[in-house]
């Protein structure tokens, strides 16, 4: 069997995926989801004109030349506030007290803010004001803490483009222009399943030569992060009548990801049974962590199997069945983030397969970005994986990178924070 290369793994993979139909949710539920329709706002917003601030609602040309040693006096009519109609027109010489977000009374144009008025304290105890009236101390401009209506949103303006991702700012537009359902491209279903004799469910009590089942852990919550849904299967033995009957009436999901029974001593008992459920090839893929790959569909549902070392089964899905979830889901590209960074020790690559190096990226003092490898490279050992925030991509042609040099490495979404402390 030829190996073939990542970038070709992956378009061979991405070919059996598409965006899944659209579900109609309510948008707290489609956070992170793609839109299926483009949103148009059937409404101003705001939908009415109102103060920006709590103060007087005014004539602006009453107030010209208003100051703290000649202000302007205005009989008050009256307060609206918030949530209340306009009430009645503003009449000539008057201000009406307004609060923010109260609607604008007719022949006001411009709202003066306490701060630059005073009205005494209301009560007539004031030495300095007469009861009823209220100084100005600064001329407003027109429109001056004025909202108009629409300024924010307006009546037929596309808000949200179909293939947008929904993030917690759009949930709250849509609110604002009275979506209670939204159409979003449905959450892919991933079955997940451990494979072998030797690996056992947490909570059991390992026997002789038993390991738990780290992989369906790590596998479900790589999927849920993705905000598809893990359809956990438990673990198979390795006896075709298990494997094949774990893998039987799954029409529910999307896709299936395996782990386990993929190298070369399980090869050819793995590939009989896929072969006799669908259509499943074994793959040698030229990439580190990671080798062995199988690809193919059992019945019309694609099957992903990855390799059983922890650390191979969660870089392999991170190359390969999370971009395919994110095509289910709708994203446009499907891409990781990378960052260039600058390598801050010598990493070597025997074998001529594209390494994905456990490491830690920071911000440098320089501005840009730099990568340090972390811990144990070996394929089985998780705890490297853990302490990683990226992974350094060393191309498949270089046998050597230097200390200094720069280099692409793909982020770890779950610890994209890190990056910027
Ligand atoms: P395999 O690809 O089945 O040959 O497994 C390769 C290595 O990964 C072996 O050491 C297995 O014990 C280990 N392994 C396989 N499946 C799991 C699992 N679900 N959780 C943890 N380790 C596993
Ligand atoms: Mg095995």
């Amino acid at each position: 069997m030829t190996p073939i290369g990542v970038d070709e793994a992956l378009d061979r993979i991405l070919g059996a995926f598409s965006a899944l139909p659209a579900d109609t949710l309510v948008p707290l539920d489609a956070l992170g989801l793609v839109l299926a329709e483009s949103i148009v706002a059937v409404g101003n917003v705001p939908p009415f004109r109102n103060s920006a601030m709590d103060g007087f609602a005014v004539r602006a040309s009453e107030t010209v030349g208003a100051s703290r040693e000649r202000p302007v006096e205005m009989l008050v009519d009256g307060t609206v506030a918030a949530g209340s109609p306009p009430g009645r027109r503003l009449e000539a010489g008057t201000a009406a007290r307004i609060m923010t977000g109260a609607p604008l009374p007719e022949g006001a144009d411009a709202v003066v803010r306490f701060e630059d008025t005073d009205e005494g304290d209301r009560t007539g105890n004031s030495l300095s004001r007469k009861p009823g009236w209220a100084a100005i101390y600064k001329p407003a401009i027109v429109t001056e803490n004025v909202r108009e209506a629409g300024e924010d949103i307006r009546t037929g303006q596309t808000l949200l483009e179909a293939g947008a991702r929904l993030r917690p700012p759009d949930i709250g537009l849509l609110a604002a222009v009275n979506r209670s359902r939204v159409r979003v491209h449905r959450r892919p279903r991933v079955a997940i399943l451990s494979t072998g004799d030797e690996v056992v469910d947490v909570g059991s009590t390992l026997g002789p030569g038993q390991i738990r089942d780290s992989n369906g852990a790590t596998l479900a919550a790589m999927v849920q992060y993705e905000s598809a849904v893990p359809v956990e299967l438990g673990i198979a033995r390795d006896t075709s009548d298990e494997l094949a009957g774990k893998l039987s009436d799954l029409d529910a999901v999307d896709m299936i990801v395996t782990s386990g029974g993929v190298s070369a001593g399980d090869f050819d008992f793995v590939k009989d049974v896929l072969r006799a459920k669908g259509e499943v090839s074994i793959w040698q893929v030229r990439m580190k962590p990671g080798k062995p790959l199988a690809f193919g569909f059992i019945g019309r549902t694609p099957l992903l199997g990855l390799p059983g070392n922890p650390v191979a089964a969660a870089v392999s899905f991170q190359l390969f069945g999370r971009p395919a979830i994110r095509k289910m889901l709708g994203w446009r590209d499907v891409s990781p983030s990378t960052v260039a960074a600058t390598l801050c020790e010598r990493v070597e690559n025997a074998g001529r397969r594209r390494h994905f190096v456990r490491a830690r990226v920071e911000r440098s003092d320089t501005g840009g970005f730099s990568v340090r490898p972390v811990g144990d490279q070996g394929a089985g050992v998780l705890t490297s994986f853990a302490v990683a925030n990226g992974l350094v991509v060393v191309p498949e042609h270089q046998a050597v990178l230097e200390r200094g040099s720069v280099v692409q490495v793909q982020i770890l979404d779950w610890d994209l924070a890190t990056l910027h402390r």
